[in-house]
Protein backbone atom coordinates (compact mmCIF):
# COMPACT_ATOMS: atom_id res chain seq x y z
CA UNK A 1 0.00 0.00 0.00
CA UNK A 2 1.29 3.22 -0.92
CA UNK A 3 -0.15 4.89 1.25
CA UNK A 4 2.54 6.93 4.75
CA UNK A 5 0.37 5.89 7.18
CA UNK A 6 0.49 1.68 7.26
CA UNK A 7 2.16 0.45 9.96
CA UNK A 8 5.71 -0.64 9.97
CA UNK A 9 5.72 -4.01 10.91
CA UNK A 10 3.53 -7.11 12.20
CA UNK A 11 3.82 -6.07 16.19
CA UNK A 12 3.87 -3.55 18.70
CA UNK A 13 5.81 -4.71 22.06
CA UNK A 14 7.10 -3.35 25.18
CA UNK A 15 6.75 0.76 22.95
CA UNK A 16 8.07 -0.70 19.39
CA UNK A 17 7.62 -1.85 16.23
CA UNK A 18 8.91 -5.62 15.95
CA UNK A 19 8.36 -8.41 13.62
CA UNK A 20 9.51 -11.69 13.25
CA UNK A 21 9.43 -13.53 9.40
CA UNK A 22 9.45 -16.99 11.12
CA UNK A 23 5.81 -16.27 11.50
CA UNK A 24 3.09 -17.31 9.20
CA UNK A 25 2.33 -14.36 6.81
CA UNK A 26 -0.64 -12.51 6.74
CA UNK A 27 -1.39 -11.20 4.22
CA UNK A 28 -3.54 -7.81 4.10
CA UNK A 29 -6.30 -6.87 1.35
CA UNK A 30 -7.65 -4.41 0.28
CA UNK A 31 -11.43 -5.51 -0.03
CA UNK A 32 -12.06 -2.93 -2.47
CA UNK A 33 -9.89 -4.24 -4.82
CA UNK A 34 -8.65 -7.60 -3.74
CA UNK A 35 -5.33 -6.74 -3.79
CA UNK A 36 -2.72 -7.59 -1.06
CA UNK A 37 -1.81 -4.21 0.15
CA UNK A 38 0.69 -5.34 2.83
CA UNK A 39 2.09 -8.44 4.57
CA UNK A 40 2.26 -9.31 8.14
CA UNK A 41 3.55 -12.11 9.92
CA UNK A 42 1.56 -13.79 12.89
CA UNK A 43 3.45 -13.80 15.87
CA UNK A 44 5.04 -16.61 17.01
CA UNK A 45 5.06 -18.23 20.58
CA UNK A 46 8.05 -16.21 21.55
CA UNK A 47 6.85 -13.22 20.25
CA UNK A 48 3.35 -13.71 22.35
CA UNK A 49 5.55 -14.40 25.67
CA UNK A 50 7.39 -11.23 25.03
CA UNK A 51 4.60 -9.24 24.53
CA UNK A 52 3.06 -10.91 27.76
CA UNK A 53 6.18 -10.42 29.72
CA UNK A 54 6.20 -6.32 28.53
CA UNK A 55 2.78 -5.94 29.72
CA UNK A 56 2.98 -7.75 33.09
CA UNK A 57 6.57 -5.43 33.60
CA UNK A 58 4.99 -2.40 32.36
CA UNK A 59 1.81 -2.81 34.71
CA UNK A 60 3.53 -3.11 37.95
CA UNK A 61 4.48 0.93 37.64
CA UNK A 62 1.54 1.63 35.64
CA UNK A 63 -0.78 1.03 38.46
CA UNK A 64 1.60 3.33 40.69
CA UNK A 65 0.97 6.45 38.54
CA UNK A 66 -1.39 8.94 39.63
CA UNK A 67 -4.93 8.47 37.80
CA UNK A 68 -4.35 11.80 36.86
CA UNK A 69 -1.43 11.12 35.05
CA UNK A 70 -3.14 8.05 33.62
CA UNK A 71 -5.65 10.24 32.30
CA UNK A 72 -3.89 12.84 30.85
CA UNK A 73 -2.34 10.42 28.86
CA UNK A 74 -5.05 9.03 27.28
CA UNK A 75 -6.56 12.20 26.74
CA UNK A 76 -3.39 13.40 25.18
CA UNK A 77 -4.07 10.51 22.65
CA UNK A 78 -7.45 11.20 22.23
CA UNK A 79 -6.23 14.55 20.82
CA UNK A 80 -3.56 13.05 18.72
CA UNK A 81 -6.11 10.23 17.00
CA UNK A 82 -8.43 13.59 16.08
CA UNK A 83 -5.90 15.24 14.86
CA UNK A 84 -5.13 12.89 12.26
CA UNK A 85 -8.38 11.55 11.97
CA UNK A 86 -8.26 12.12 8.24
CA UNK A 87 -4.86 9.64 7.70
CA UNK A 88 -6.41 7.33 10.30
CA UNK A 89 -9.69 7.53 8.11
CA UNK A 90 -7.62 6.81 5.22
CA UNK A 91 -6.04 3.46 6.63
CA UNK A 92 -9.78 1.79 8.27
CA UNK A 93 -10.87 2.34 5.00
CA UNK A 94 -8.14 0.15 3.38
CA UNK A 95 -7.93 -2.10 6.50
CA UNK A 96 -11.71 -3.16 6.33
CA UNK A 97 -13.24 -1.62 2.99
CA UNK A 98 -16.10 0.58 5.09
CA UNK A 99 -16.64 4.00 3.25
CA UNK A 100 -14.53 6.78 4.40
CA UNK A 101 -17.59 8.95 4.72
CA UNK A 102 -18.23 6.19 7.40
CA UNK A 103 -14.57 5.75 9.02
CA UNK A 104 -13.71 9.79 8.81
CA UNK A 105 -17.12 9.90 11.26
CA UNK A 106 -17.22 6.75 13.24
CA UNK A 107 -13.65 4.74 13.60
CA UNK A 108 -10.99 7.17 14.83
CA UNK A 109 -12.98 9.39 16.46
CA UNK A 110 -15.37 6.69 18.53
CA UNK A 111 -11.79 5.05 19.77
CA UNK A 112 -10.94 9.10 20.71
CA UNK A 113 -14.32 9.56 22.54
CA UNK A 114 -13.13 6.37 24.42
CA UNK A 115 -9.74 7.56 25.34
CA UNK A 116 -11.42 11.06 26.46
CA UNK A 117 -13.99 9.71 28.16
CA UNK A 118 -12.12 7.08 30.60
CA UNK A 119 -8.91 9.75 30.67
CA UNK A 120 -11.03 12.11 32.05
CA UNK A 121 -12.75 9.25 34.54
CA UNK A 122 -9.17 8.10 35.56
CA UNK A 123 -8.75 10.17 38.02
CA UNK A 124 -11.52 10.13 40.03
CA UNK A 125 -11.50 5.92 40.36
CA UNK A 126 -11.89 5.38 44.17
CA UNK A 127 -13.05 2.60 46.45
CA UNK A 128 -15.45 3.92 49.61
CA UNK A 129 -15.27 4.18 52.83
CA UNK A 130 -17.95 2.18 55.44
CA UNK A 131 -18.68 2.91 58.80
CA UNK A 132 -19.58 -0.20 61.16
CA UNK A 133 -19.94 1.77 64.71
CA UNK A 134 -16.46 2.29 65.41
CA UNK A 135 -14.94 -0.26 63.11
CA UNK A 136 -14.67 0.66 59.38
CA UNK A 137 -14.05 -0.70 56.17
CA UNK A 138 -12.23 0.93 53.20
CA UNK A 139 -12.53 -0.38 49.89
CA UNK A 140 -9.72 0.39 47.01
CA UNK A 141 -10.10 -0.13 43.95
CA UNK A 142 -7.50 -2.10 42.16
CA UNK A 143 -6.62 -3.23 38.41
CA UNK A 144 -6.74 -6.91 37.56
CA UNK A 145 -3.43 -7.05 36.36
CA UNK A 146 -2.85 -7.84 32.44
CA UNK A 147 -5.56 -7.93 30.04
CA UNK A 148 -6.52 -9.55 26.61
CA UNK A 149 -8.16 -7.53 24.09
CA UNK A 150 -9.52 -9.55 21.26
CA UNK A 151 -10.96 -7.60 18.44
CA UNK A 152 -13.26 -8.48 15.36
CA UNK A 153 -12.84 -7.32 11.71
CA UNK A 154 -15.75 -4.64 11.01
CA UNK A 155 -14.90 -1.78 14.15
CA UNK A 156 -10.46 -2.11 14.59
CA UNK A 157 -10.34 1.10 15.54
CA UNK A 158 -12.79 1.36 18.13
CA UNK A 159 -12.73 -1.86 19.21
CA UNK A 160 -9.12 -1.64 20.11
CA UNK A 161 -10.14 1.79 22.18
CA UNK A 162 -13.23 0.78 23.88
CA UNK A 163 -11.01 -1.61 25.16
CA UNK A 164 -7.60 -0.58 25.66
CA UNK A 165 -9.28 2.80 27.24
CA UNK A 166 -11.24 1.97 30.31
CA UNK A 167 -8.49 -0.88 30.90
CA UNK A 168 -5.60 1.56 30.86
CA UNK A 169 -7.35 4.14 33.13
CA UNK A 170 -7.33 1.30 36.22
CA UNK A 171 -4.10 0.77 35.79
CA UNK A 172 -4.13 -2.51 33.88
CA UNK A 173 -2.15 -3.45 31.18
CA UNK A 174 -3.17 -4.73 28.01
CA UNK A 175 -2.30 -7.04 24.79
CA UNK A 176 -4.61 -6.58 21.89
CA UNK A 177 -5.04 -9.40 19.39
CA UNK A 178 -6.68 -7.53 16.28
CA UNK A 179 -8.72 -9.47 13.75
CA UNK A 180 -6.24 -11.24 11.36
CA UNK A 181 -8.54 -9.96 8.66
CA UNK A 182 -7.94 -6.24 9.84
CA UNK A 183 -4.03 -6.09 11.33
CA UNK A 184 -3.58 -2.49 10.74
CA UNK A 185 -4.93 0.11 12.65
CA UNK A 186 -4.38 -1.44 16.03
CA UNK A 187 -0.88 -0.99 15.60
CA UNK A 188 -1.39 2.87 15.08
CA UNK A 189 -3.25 3.11 18.48
CA UNK A 190 -0.29 1.61 20.01
CA UNK A 191 2.38 4.20 18.38
CA UNK A 192 -0.02 6.69 19.05
CA UNK A 193 -0.58 6.24 22.86
CA UNK A 194 3.35 5.92 22.89
CA UNK A 195 3.49 9.41 21.14
CA UNK A 196 1.46 10.59 24.19
CA UNK A 197 3.63 9.54 26.87
CA UNK A 198 2.45 5.71 27.82
CA UNK A 199 5.56 3.96 29.14
CA UNK A 200 6.34 1.20 27.02
CA UNK A 201 4.48 -2.35 27.39
CA UNK A 202 1.39 -0.98 28.71
CA UNK A 203 -0.63 -1.46 25.25
CA UNK A 204 1.38 -4.09 22.94
CA UNK A 205 -0.18 -5.38 19.60
CA UNK A 206 0.22 -8.70 18.30
CA UNK A 207 -0.72 -10.15 14.93
CA UNK A 208 -2.26 -13.49 14.26
CA UNK A 209 -5.21 -15.99 13.97
CA UNK A 210 -7.33 -18.27 16.48
CA UNK A 211 -4.29 -19.81 18.03
CA UNK A 212 -2.60 -16.61 19.25
CA UNK A 213 -5.72 -16.09 20.29
CA UNK A 214 -6.01 -19.01 22.39
CA UNK A 215 -2.15 -18.56 23.46
CA UNK A 216 -2.97 -15.29 24.87
CA UNK A 217 -5.84 -16.68 27.18
CA UNK A 218 -3.97 -19.64 28.39
CA UNK A 219 -1.55 -17.65 29.92
CA UNK A 220 -1.68 -17.63 33.37
CA UNK A 221 -0.12 -14.04 33.38
CA UNK A 222 -3.62 -12.57 31.84
CA UNK A 223 -6.09 -12.02 34.34
CA UNK A 224 -8.75 -10.72 31.96
CA UNK A 225 -9.83 -11.48 28.75
CA UNK A 226 -12.01 -9.38 26.59
CA UNK A 227 -13.29 -10.54 23.20
CA UNK A 228 -15.27 -9.00 20.32
CA UNK A 229 -16.24 -11.60 17.85
CA UNK A 230 -18.84 -14.60 17.15
CA UNK A 231 -20.89 -16.85 19.55
CA UNK A 232 -18.62 -19.37 18.48
CA UNK A 233 -15.07 -18.00 19.58
CA UNK A 234 -17.35 -16.86 22.49
CA UNK A 235 -17.66 -19.97 23.57
CA UNK A 236 -14.49 -20.79 23.05
CA UNK A 237 -12.36 -17.91 24.71
CA UNK A 238 -14.88 -18.57 27.80
CA UNK A 239 -13.96 -21.89 28.30
CA UNK A 240 -10.80 -21.52 27.83
CA UNK A 241 -10.56 -17.96 30.64
CA UNK A 242 -12.24 -20.91 33.25
CA UNK A 243 -9.02 -22.69 33.84
CA UNK A 244 -8.09 -19.99 35.65
CA UNK A 245 -10.80 -18.25 36.77
CA UNK A 246 -10.33 -14.87 34.22
CA UNK A 247 -12.36 -11.95 34.17
CA UNK A 248 -14.38 -11.73 30.97
CA UNK A 249 -16.12 -9.55 28.76
CA UNK A 250 -18.02 -11.45 25.52
CA UNK A 251 -19.25 -8.89 22.73
CA UNK A 252 -21.02 -11.23 20.78
CA UNK A 253 -23.06 -11.31 18.44
CA UNK A 254 -27.08 -10.91 17.74
CA UNK A 255 -30.40 -10.87 15.24
CA UNK A 256 -31.65 -7.83 17.06
CA UNK A 257 -35.43 -6.95 15.98
CA UNK A 258 -36.64 -3.47 14.73
CA UNK A 259 -40.32 -2.69 15.43
CA UNK A 260 -42.38 -0.59 13.31
CA UNK A 261 -45.74 -0.08 14.34
CA UNK A 262 -48.47 2.19 11.68
CA UNK A 263 -48.16 4.89 13.38
CA UNK A 264 -44.76 5.68 13.11
CA UNK A 265 -43.16 7.99 10.90
CA UNK A 266 -42.80 6.52 7.94
CA UNK A 267 -39.70 8.38 6.46
CA UNK A 268 -37.80 7.95 9.52
CA UNK A 269 -38.29 4.30 10.32
CA UNK A 270 -37.32 3.55 6.58
CA UNK A 271 -34.22 5.53 7.14
CA UNK A 272 -33.91 3.52 11.00
CA UNK A 273 -34.27 0.09 8.58
CA UNK A 274 -31.72 1.72 6.45
CA UNK A 275 -29.51 2.62 8.98
CA UNK A 276 -30.13 -0.89 10.85
CA UNK A 277 -29.07 -2.99 8.08
CA UNK A 278 -27.21 -1.36 5.32
CA UNK A 279 -24.54 1.00 7.40
CA UNK A 280 -20.55 -0.52 7.01
CA UNK A 281 -21.91 -2.97 4.18
CA UNK A 282 -24.44 -4.43 6.88
CA UNK A 283 -21.39 -5.50 9.56
CA UNK A 284 -22.41 -4.71 12.59
CA UNK A 285 -23.47 -6.33 15.17
CA UNK A 286 -25.97 -4.58 16.64
CA UNK A 287 -27.87 -4.06 13.79
CA UNK A 288 -32.03 -4.51 13.24
CA UNK A 289 -31.88 -7.33 11.17
CA UNK A 290 -35.45 -8.82 11.67
CA UNK A 291 -37.51 -5.60 10.78
CA UNK A 292 -41.04 -6.00 12.56
CA UNK A 293 -43.64 -4.14 9.93
CA UNK A 294 -47.15 -3.44 11.26
CA UNK A 295 -49.50 -5.27 8.35
CA UNK A 296 -51.40 -1.97 7.87
CA UNK A 297 -47.84 -0.07 6.87
CA UNK A 298 -46.10 -2.84 5.24
CA UNK A 299 -46.72 -2.09 1.66
CA UNK A 300 -46.07 1.51 1.89
CA UNK A 301 -42.64 0.78 4.21
CA UNK A 302 -41.63 -1.43 1.10
CA UNK A 303 -41.90 0.90 -1.47
CA UNK A 304 -40.45 3.69 0.12
CA UNK A 305 -37.65 1.43 0.90
CA UNK A 306 -36.77 0.47 -2.55
CA UNK A 307 -37.25 4.07 -3.86
CA UNK A 308 -34.53 5.25 -0.99
CA UNK A 309 -32.48 2.15 -1.63
CA UNK A 310 -31.54 3.70 -5.55
CA UNK A 311 -30.09 6.47 -4.18
CA UNK A 312 -27.41 4.35 -2.27
CA UNK A 313 -23.83 5.15 -4.15
CA UNK A 314 -21.96 1.63 -4.34
CA UNK A 315 -18.49 1.62 -5.26
CA UNK A 316 -15.23 2.95 -4.28
CA UNK A 317 -14.96 3.43 -0.45
CA UNK A 318 -12.08 5.64 -0.70
CA UNK A 319 -14.18 8.20 -2.40
CA UNK A 320 -15.97 10.45 -0.21
CA UNK A 321 -18.95 10.59 -1.90
CA UNK A 322 -19.72 6.23 -1.36
CA UNK A 323 -22.21 5.29 0.99
CA UNK A 324 -21.80 1.10 0.41
CA UNK A 325 -18.53 -0.29 0.02
CA UNK A 326 -17.52 -3.91 0.06
CA UNK A 327 -18.16 -6.46 2.29
CA UNK A 328 -14.67 -6.93 4.29
CA UNK A 329 -13.68 -10.21 2.42
CA UNK A 330 -14.34 -12.72 -0.16
CA UNK A 331 -14.91 -15.04 2.32
CA UNK A 332 -17.42 -12.83 4.20
CA UNK A 333 -19.19 -11.84 0.82
CA UNK A 334 -19.63 -15.75 0.50
CA UNK A 335 -21.33 -16.56 3.31
CA UNK A 336 -24.02 -14.00 2.85
CA UNK A 337 -24.67 -15.39 -0.66
CA UNK A 338 -25.41 -18.58 1.11
CA UNK A 339 -27.64 -16.57 3.40
CA UNK A 340 -29.14 -14.96 0.51
CA UNK A 341 -29.83 -18.59 -1.51
CA UNK A 342 -31.13 -20.01 1.70
CA UNK A 343 -33.73 -16.80 2.10
CA UNK A 344 -35.21 -17.60 -1.81
CA UNK A 345 -34.86 -21.44 -0.92
CA UNK A 346 -36.90 -21.39 2.22
CA UNK A 347 -39.45 -18.74 0.25
CA UNK A 348 -38.98 -15.60 1.08
CA UNK A 349 -39.15 -12.73 -1.75
CA UNK A 350 -36.68 -11.23 -2.37
CA UNK A 351 -37.37 -7.30 -3.54
CA UNK A 352 -33.95 -5.96 -4.07
CA UNK A 353 -30.57 -6.86 -4.52
CA UNK A 354 -28.96 -10.06 -3.96
CA UNK A 355 -26.57 -10.52 -6.45
CA UNK A 356 -22.71 -9.90 -6.18
CA UNK A 357 -21.62 -6.61 -7.98
CA UNK A 358 -18.57 -7.61 -10.65
CA UNK A 359 -14.93 -6.42 -10.24
CA UNK A 360 -12.23 -7.48 -8.37
CA UNK A 361 -13.41 -6.00 -5.04
CA UNK A 362 -16.00 -7.62 -2.82
CA UNK A 363 -19.03 -6.40 -3.52
CA UNK A 364 -22.56 -7.43 -3.30
CA UNK A 365 -25.99 -5.88 -3.46
CA UNK A 366 -27.99 -4.33 -0.78
CA UNK A 367 -30.68 -7.34 -0.50
CA UNK A 368 -34.22 -7.05 0.92
CA UNK A 369 -36.36 -9.72 1.93
CA UNK A 370 -40.13 -9.30 2.39
CA UNK A 371 -42.68 -11.99 3.47
CA UNK A 372 -39.47 -13.63 5.93
CA UNK A 373 -41.35 -15.65 8.70
CA UNK A 374 -39.80 -16.36 11.80
CA UNK A 375 -38.69 -20.20 11.22
CA UNK A 376 -36.53 -19.25 8.06
CA UNK A 377 -32.60 -19.64 8.15
CA UNK A 378 -32.35 -15.99 7.14
CA UNK A 379 -34.47 -14.72 10.58
CA UNK A 380 -32.72 -16.84 12.54
CA UNK A 381 -28.84 -16.62 12.10
CA UNK A 382 -26.40 -13.93 12.04
CA UNK A 383 -25.97 -13.11 8.42
CA UNK A 384 -23.34 -9.97 9.02
CA UNK A 385 -23.73 -8.64 5.65
CA UNK A 386 -26.34 -6.17 4.09
CA UNK A 387 -29.08 -8.43 3.93
CA UNK A 388 -32.65 -6.95 5.43
CA UNK A 389 -35.51 -9.50 6.40
CA UNK A 390 -38.81 -8.00 6.46
CA UNK A 391 -41.45 -9.68 8.99
CA UNK A 392 -45.12 -8.47 9.39
CA UNK A 393 -46.81 -8.75 12.20
CA UNK A 394 -51.03 -7.78 13.52
CA UNK A 395 -50.45 -6.56 17.18
CA UNK A 396 -47.65 -5.59 19.87
CA UNK A 397 -48.10 -8.70 21.70
CA UNK A 398 -47.14 -10.42 19.12
CA UNK A 399 -44.09 -8.09 18.06
CA UNK A 400 -42.51 -8.36 21.49
CA UNK A 401 -42.99 -11.96 21.71
CA UNK A 402 -41.86 -12.82 18.58
CA UNK A 403 -38.86 -10.22 18.84
CA UNK A 404 -37.40 -12.12 22.05
CA UNK A 405 -37.56 -15.71 20.13
CA UNK A 406 -34.41 -16.16 19.64
CA UNK A 407 -30.87 -16.71 21.27
CA UNK A 408 -29.63 -13.63 20.96
CA UNK A 409 -30.07 -10.21 23.14
CA UNK A 410 -27.35 -7.60 21.77
CA UNK A 411 -30.13 -4.55 20.49
CA UNK A 412 -33.50 -3.78 19.55
CA UNK A 413 -35.56 -0.91 18.15
CA UNK A 414 -39.01 0.43 17.89
CA UNK A 415 -40.09 3.16 15.91
CA UNK A 416 -43.49 4.58 16.90
CA UNK A 417 -45.45 8.17 17.98
CA UNK A 418 -47.41 6.42 20.82
CA UNK A 419 -44.21 7.23 23.63
CA UNK A 420 -46.23 4.94 26.51
CA UNK A 421 -46.06 2.11 23.76
CA UNK A 422 -42.49 2.71 22.62
CA UNK A 423 -41.14 2.54 26.77
CA UNK A 424 -43.78 -0.51 26.93
CA UNK A 425 -42.20 -2.70 24.40
CA UNK A 426 -38.67 -1.78 24.87
CA UNK A 427 -39.56 -2.36 28.33
CA UNK A 428 -39.88 -6.19 27.64
CA UNK A 429 -37.47 -7.17 24.81
CA UNK A 430 -34.53 -9.03 25.97
CA UNK A 431 -31.63 -6.84 24.77
CA UNK A 432 -28.44 -5.23 26.08
CA UNK A 433 -28.58 -1.70 23.89
CA UNK A 434 -32.24 -0.34 22.82
CA UNK A 435 -33.39 2.40 20.54
CA UNK A 436 -36.43 4.63 20.67
CA UNK A 437 -37.24 6.01 17.11
CA UNK A 438 -33.67 5.40 17.07
CA UNK A 439 -30.62 2.87 15.84
CA UNK A 440 -27.51 1.61 16.57
CA UNK A 441 -26.29 5.08 18.37
CA UNK A 442 -23.22 4.15 20.98
CA UNK A 443 -21.92 6.90 22.66
CA UNK A 444 -19.56 5.64 25.08
CA UNK A 445 -21.30 7.50 27.55
CA UNK A 446 -23.92 4.65 27.56
CA UNK A 447 -23.44 0.95 28.46
CA UNK A 448 -22.59 -1.49 25.63
CA UNK A 449 -23.40 -4.99 25.31
CA UNK A 450 -25.52 -7.88 25.36
CA UNK A 451 -27.65 -10.32 26.82
CA UNK A 452 -28.48 -14.48 26.25
CA UNK A 453 -25.71 -15.60 23.77
CA UNK A 454 -24.84 -12.21 22.76
CA UNK A 455 -22.99 -10.97 25.43
CA UNK A 456 -21.26 -11.14 28.92
CA UNK A 457 -20.32 -7.61 30.76
CA UNK A 458 -20.34 -4.02 29.07
CA UNK A 459 -18.18 -1.82 27.68
CA UNK A 460 -18.52 1.71 27.56
CA UNK A 461 -19.87 3.66 30.45
CA UNK A 462 -18.64 3.96 33.91
CA UNK A 463 -19.91 0.66 34.26
CA UNK A 464 -16.75 -0.68 32.22
CA UNK A 465 -14.74 0.66 34.94
CA UNK A 466 -16.38 -2.31 37.38
CA UNK A 467 -15.15 -4.50 34.64
CA UNK A 468 -11.84 -3.53 34.47
CA UNK A 469 -11.16 -3.30 38.09
CA UNK A 470 -11.44 -5.50 41.39
CA UNK A 471 -12.80 -3.87 45.08
CA UNK A 472 -10.49 -4.93 47.77
CA UNK A 473 -11.95 -4.21 51.19
CA UNK A 474 -10.22 -3.62 54.27
CA UNK A 475 -12.32 -3.81 57.72
CA UNK A 476 -10.58 -1.76 60.31
CA UNK A 477 -10.78 -2.50 64.06
CA UNK A 478 -10.53 0.04 66.69
CA UNK A 479 -10.67 -2.51 69.55
CA UNK A 480 -9.45 -5.76 70.67
CA UNK A 481 -10.40 -8.78 68.65
CA UNK A 482 -13.01 -10.73 69.88
CA UNK A 483 -10.98 -14.31 70.36
CA UNK A 484 -12.75 -17.36 70.99
CA UNK A 485 -10.56 -18.19 73.17
P1 LIG B 1 -14.64 -14.28 15.03
O1 LIG B 1 -15.34 -14.87 16.19
O2 LIG B 1 -14.37 -15.14 13.86
O3 LIG B 1 -13.21 -13.71 15.49
C1 LIG B 1 -13.10 -12.74 16.50
C2 LIG B 1 -11.68 -12.74 17.02
O4 LIG B 1 -11.43 -13.91 17.77
C3 LIG B 1 -10.60 -12.69 15.94
O5 LIG B 1 -9.57 -11.81 16.36
C4 LIG B 1 -10.11 -14.12 15.89
O6 LIG B 1 -8.78 -14.26 15.44
C5 LIG B 1 -10.22 -14.51 17.35
N1 LIG B 1 -10.29 -15.94 17.62
C6 LIG B 1 -10.81 -16.91 16.84
N2 LIG B 1 -10.72 -18.12 17.47
C7 LIG B 1 -10.14 -17.88 18.66
C8 LIG B 1 -9.77 -18.71 19.76
N3 LIG B 1 -10.00 -20.03 19.76
N4 LIG B 1 -9.19 -18.14 20.84
C9 LIG B 1 -8.99 -16.80 20.87
N5 LIG B 1 -9.28 -15.98 19.86
C10 LIG B 1 -9.87 -16.51 18.77
O7 LIG B 1 -15.47 -12.99 14.63
P2 LIG B 1 -15.26 -12.03 13.38
O8 LIG B 1 -15.70 -12.75 12.15
O9 LIG B 1 -13.91 -11.42 13.43
O10 LIG B 1 -16.31 -10.85 13.71
C11 LIG B 1 -17.66 -10.95 13.44
C12 LIG B 1 -18.42 -11.33 14.69
O11 LIG B 1 -18.13 -10.39 15.71
C13 LIG B 1 -19.92 -11.26 14.48
O12 LIG B 1 -20.54 -12.36 15.10
C14 LIG B 1 -20.31 -9.97 15.18
O13 LIG B 1 -21.63 -9.93 15.63
C15 LIG B 1 -19.33 -9.93 16.31
N6 LIG B 1 -19.20 -8.56 16.81
C16 LIG B 1 -19.72 -8.26 18.02
C17 LIG B 1 -19.64 -6.95 18.51
C18 LIG B 1 -20.22 -6.57 19.83
O14 LIG B 1 -19.81 -5.55 20.36
N7 LIG B 1 -21.14 -7.33 20.40
C19 LIG B 1 -19.00 -5.97 17.75
C20 LIG B 1 -18.46 -6.33 16.51
C21 LIG B 1 -18.55 -7.64 16.06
Amino acid sequence: MAYETQPTASHFINGTYVDDIAGTSLPVIYPATGKVIATLHEATPALVDQALAAAAAAQIEWAKMTGRERGRILTDAARLIRKRNHDLSVLETYDTGKPYQETSVADASSAADALEYFGGLAASLTGEHIQLGEDWVYTVREPLGVCVGIGAWNYPTQIACWKAAPALACGNAMVFKPSETTPLSALKVAEILVEAGLPAGVFNVVQGTGPVGAQLIGDPRVAKVSLTGSVPTGRKVYAAAASNMKHVTMELGGKSPLVIFDDADLDNAVGGAILANFYSTGQVCSNGTRVFVQKGIKDAFLARLAERLKTATIGDPQDPNTIIGPMVSARQREIVEGYIAKGIEEGARLVAGGKRIDGDGFFIEPTIFADVTDNMTIAKEEIFGPVMAVLDFEDEAEAIARANATEFGLSAGVFTRDISRAHRVIGQIKAGSCFINSYNDAPVEAPFGGSKMSGVGRENSKTAINHYSQLKSVYVRMGDVEAPF
